[in-house]
């Protein structure tokens, strides 16, 4: 089963005179388990929209998104998956652990054995100093690392990343990538979507480039880099 498929994905939206805006135009892609797939676009693209009815978000026009073979309205799919969103919001008066911990027990993983779960992946973020402060301290790096260490605990099968590598520095660029790697080696599969052609190479191993809701080119980082 496809770790995500979508079929002629369409999504219109109604600009404030009422009038259509296609953001999709029949998007059909698979990505399959354990591939690294990176979404690449320019402003306005469709990428956000895409993401958006991948997370359950947004419902689409037309067509259909599936994730592990399930609607990804289906709540079971949707707890196989963990989602950064460009900008994370996280529940600023709660702590990295808490908002962790939250994860974890969305993702089904039992109480005992949750914290040293959570503090591990804190570890692994450069976040176990601040565990227990509250979000709304915490730097906008800082911010990032906790939503990635929310979407990767409790181990779900895909992880879907909007941009994930911006607004880190290039110290944390570099240990994310590596994590990101490890989790691959285990055998998880991401989706993310990036602007900046290094990020695609440095994490994908397949992208596609969407332009004006319609994907146009599908291929591996060298060719993007290459041109063909
Ligand atoms: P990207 O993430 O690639 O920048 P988006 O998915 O955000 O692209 O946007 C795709 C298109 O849909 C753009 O033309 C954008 O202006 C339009 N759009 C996005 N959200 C809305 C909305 N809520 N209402 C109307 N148009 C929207
Ligand atoms: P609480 O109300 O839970 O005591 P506080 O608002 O006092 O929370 O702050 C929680 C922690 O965040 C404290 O350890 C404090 O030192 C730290 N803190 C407060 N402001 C900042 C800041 N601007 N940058 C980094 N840490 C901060």
């Amino acid at each position: 089963i496809p770790a995500i498929e979508l079929d002629n994905l369409q999504k219109i939206y109604r600009d404030k005179r009422f009038r259509a805006v296609t953001a999709l135009g029949g998007v059909s892609l698979r990505v399959d388990p354990g591939e690294a797939f990176g979404f690449v676009g320019p402003n306005g693209a469709g990428k956000s929209t895409t993401i958006k009815i991948l997370t359950g978000i947004l419902r689409p026009s037309g067509g259909e998104a599936l994730i592990q073979g399930m609607d990804v309205q289906d709540h079971r799919a949707r707890r196989q998956l963990g989602y950064v969103p460009e900008n994370p919001y996280l529940y600023d008066y709660l702590s990295p652990l808490e908002m962790l911990r939250i994860g974890a027990r969305m993702r089904g993983m039992a109480r005992s054995g949750l914290k040293a779960h959570c503090m591990d992946w804190l570890e692994q973020f450069g976040l176990a100093a601040v565990a227990k402060k509250r979000i709304r301290h915490l730097s906008k790096g800082m911010t990032q690392r906790v939503a990635l260490a929310h979407a990767l605990v409790g181990n779900p099968q895909l992880l879907i990343l909007d941009e994930p590598l911006s607004g880190l520095d290039p110290l944390w660029r570099q240990t994310v990538v590596n994590i990101l790697m490890a989790y691959r080696r285990q055998g998880g599969t991401i989706f993310f979507s990036s602007h900046i052609l290094s990020d695609v190479e440095q994490l994908g191993d397949r992208f596609g480039i969407i332009h004006k809701g319609r994907l146009r080119t599908l291929g591996s980082p060298a060719e993007l880099r290459g041109g063909r």
